[in-house]
């Protein structure tokens, strides 16, 4: 059983049936009145449309830039070229807008259409989203936390280093890209980007680079974190014995692998996660001829009553099930000398630092902190 003292960690319940959510529920904070849209837009020049490698890698990533990406921002200058509207942001600031939107809804939807390639689509469709959101939210969000540049939080993560044999993969789809009230980036903040590593859903440049670096590991170094009836999960207990560190730690193993063991986190809402774990296991099968291995947390039903009356998170939060793994490791023979549980508090005070600032922005805005009736089935 776990022993989390901390009431923060309260909410880091989960439901066997339930997979961990990237965001707060509570706070919509994608979604804008219209006014807000309208006063919020801006313009982006056709000088302006186009991402640095530096500017690229100030978000999170030290990949190259992905080739989709940049194709995409020269359609969106070409278009702007070759019509009278303006390349116009607002909203969460990865929209397009006005006219500029309506020709290019029709351009892209021909696109993706003209595309016959279940690949390229996956690929178009992301560096779309991606690229979109790079634009929109230039000189908004802050590049580090990703929060709008008033109430950046930067000064007051604190970072930590990780446990040299773990390495975490922040999975995320690309509608998670620059949200505010994603909780997979606070990972890297934390840990910083070798060790908790961004890979965009979709993006061949970063699942790529993820694959090799599982290869390297060798299929018994890698797991998803992931919950699902339908899915065969092992526990933490069951896959990390005290065997299982003595017999990777010996030469003859280690000569064969980098000695990392690699934790994948889905950061994606629910419905849109079952397609990334999908691509993940094809992807498996392919490399090792295999399925992915899987493993759930084990957290238990009495800490059910200590959950914090609000503001609540979505199922639980990728960030919490990164803390939920730790804590967990962390309580096993062989493994209780790593200091999993200072990284786990670690990632826990970023999460409530997190929690804090989009709380008080969101109020300072006069919009409600309070559970959206409909998310209300979701509450653990
Ligand atoms: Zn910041």
């Amino acid at each position: 059983m776990l022993t989390l003292s901390k009431p923060l960690a309260s909410f880091l319940i989960f439901k066997s049936s339930l997979i961990f959510c990237n965001k707060l529920n509570t706070m919509e904070f994608g979604t804008k009145p219209i006014s807000t849209i309208v006063s919020g837009a801006h313009r982006i020049t056709n000088d302006e449309a186009s991402i640095s490698i530096q500017e690229w890698h100030g978000w999170g990533t030290s990949s190259p830039i992905p080739t989709m990406v940049t194709q995409v921002i020269d359609d969106l200058k070409l278009l702007e070229q070759n019509s009278d509207a303006h390349m116009v942001f607002g909203g969460n600031h990865g929209r397009l807008m006005g006219d500029f939107k309506v020709q290019e809804d029709k351009k892209h939807r021909a696109k993706y259409q003209s595309l016959n390639d279940s690949e390229k689509k996956l690929e178009f469709y992301s560096a779309r989203q991606i690229a979109c959101r790079l634009l929109g939210s230039r000189g908004y969000l802050c590049q580090k936390c990703w929060v709008p540049l008033e109430d950046c939080m930067c000064s007051r993560v604190k970072c930590c280093s990780l446990w040299n044999r773990m390495r975490f993969w922040v999975y995320m789809h690309p509608k998670d890209f620059l949200r505010q009230n994603n909780t997979g980036k606070l990972l890297w903040q934390v840990f910083g980007i070798e060790d908790a590593t961004l890979c965009l859903y979709g993006i061949s440049e970063h699942e790529d680079m993820m694959w090799n670096a599982f290869k390297c590991s060798g299929k018994d170094n890698v797991w998803c974190l992931y919950v699902n009836k339908n899915v065969a999960t092992k526990s933490i207990q069951d896959t990390f014995s005290l065997d299982f560190i003595r017999n990777s730690e010996q030469p003859e193993k280690m000569a064969n692998n980098d000695g990392s063991m690699n934790f994948i986190l889905i950061d994606a809402t629910w419905s849109l996660s079952a397609a990334m774990f999908k691509r993940l296991k094809e992807r498996a099968n392919e490399v090792w001829g295999e399925d992915m291995p899987c493993i759930s947390l084990n957290m238990g039903v009495s800490l059910m009553h200590k959950l914090r009356p609000q503001p609540s998170w979505d199922r639980t939060c990728t960030a919490a099930a990164a803390v939920g793994l730790l804590d967990e490791l962390h309580l096993l023979p062989g493994f209780n000398s790593f200091g999993l549980d200072k990284q786990a508090e670690a990632v826990e005070d970023a999460l409530e630092v997190l929690l804090e600032v989009l709380t008080n922005r969101r109020l300072r805005m006069g919009r409600s902190i309070t559970r959206r009736e409909r998310h209300s089935s979701n509450i653990c």
